[in-house]
């Protein structure tokens, strides 16, 4: 018997206290969930198979660029309005809505970095999640990401209380950041940054605890200790996930919290971390891992090899090895080719879920 049963969570996208009794439980239990950014229906029913088939509750994201492009890389997404982007990140929304139930497995739905410029963009899905939580007593998103980490810790914070404010009443969780993580992601180049600033310190994760908990018992941290956004070169990363033990030991003791570890750590620039870097940040209280850059490696390779297996079968409609008048309808069907990309991208997942311990946790 896992956490399914033990915790009643039902099937299908997660809200409210369902998403605190899914952290809660990962972090006692020692394990976290990846975070699979998600750009089609393709890449969702390819993270949900590897949960469903692990026997996991999975975390869905998508980022501003991923959430555009859900809504086709063909329509404006103007600065201001973020049209695209709140527009793909809904459909999005909706669609995992409808499909997560069948595969069986409790889904958080969340967006993913949300910097000062692209406010805009979560402005417009939070006017979504009010007008979805009016009809249906649920928020449409279970959590979403503000990421003012390039701000002053004082603005960072404040600007999440005003957003944390409004997001309290739908019990809706919030994911911040705090500390730079290196690389580059969506626009945002840190590659330059001094490495003594990447480390988040105890005091702003005490100021963060002290300056939320008053609203919201729903919200998580990205605290820098090292991450960098991207796989660079081996040996250009130092992480010290030990941080995080400190910094839940110094919370713990500042705030005379009963538990030894009481905030939610969120694991930032993970791709290219090894197994043991996973599993020590997760002792510490990571309890959600993102995985981007791997699953996008991962989403290819299955259809480069396809394409450079079958070559010959691809070249015209007609006509192949085998004779010159025999078809090729069967090969370049997307749902064949397309599907070699889905098959990688959940073996991938499913490593995933295997290094953050989480795999057989439902
Ligand atoms: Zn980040």
């Amino acid at each position: 018997m896992g956490a399914l049963d033990e915790l009643n969570l039902p099937a299908g996208v997660l809200y409210g206290d369902d998403v605190l009794k899914l952290f809660a439980y990962a972090r006692e239990k020692g394990f976290a969930i990846p975070a699979a950014n998600v750009t089609s229906s393709s890449t969702v029913v390819a993270t949900l198979e590897a949960a469903r088939d692990a026997k996991s509750a999975i975390i869905l994201q998508t980022s501003q660029g991923g959430a555009a492009y859900f809504a086709g890389k063909g329509i404006k997404n103007s600065a201001e309005k973020q049209e695209a982007s709140v527009a793909g990140a809904i459909a999005a929304a909706h669609y995992i809505r409808a499909i997560a139930p069948i595969y069986g497995v409790p889904v958080v739905l969340h967006t993913d970095h949300c910097a000062k410029k692209l406010l805009p963009w979560l402005d417009g899905m939070l006017d979504a999640d009010e007008e979805f939580f009016k009809k249906n007593g649920v928020p449409l998103f279970s959590s979403h990401m503000i990421d003012l980490s390039e701000e002053s810790v004082e603005e960072n914070i404040s600007t999440c209380v005003e957003y944390l404010k409004r997001m309290a009443p739908m019990k809706q969780w919030l994911e911040m950041e705090i500390g730079i993580t290196g690389g580059e992601e969506d626009g945002v180049d840190n590659t330059g940054v001094d490495n003594s600033s990447l480390y988040t310190q105890p005091e702003d994760i005490l100021q963060i605890e002290q300056a939320f908990r008053p609203i919201s018992k729903y919200f998580s941290i990205a605290a820098g200790f090292g991450n960098v956004h991207g796989v660079y070169a081996p040996g250009n990363v130092r992480l010290h996930p030990e941080l995080l033990g400190k910094h839940q030991a110094y919370v713990a003791e500042k705030l005379g919290s009963s538990e030894a570890k009481p905030v939610f750590f969120v694991f930032h620039g993970g791709s290219g971390s090894t197994k043991e870097e996973y599993r020590e940040a997760i002792s510490h209280g990571v309890v959600k891992v993102n995985v981007d850059t791997d699953l996008q490696w991962a989403y290819l390779t299955g259809i480069r090899d396809y394409v450079v297996n079958n070559i010959d079968y691809l070249k015209t409609q007609v006509g192949n090895p085998e004779g010159p008048n025999k078809p090729n309808k069967k090969k370049y069907d997307p749902r064949v080719w397309v599907r070699e990309g889905e098959k990688t991208m959940k073996a991938r997942v499913t490593e995933a879920l295997n290094d953050f311990n989480a795999s057989g946790s439902l």
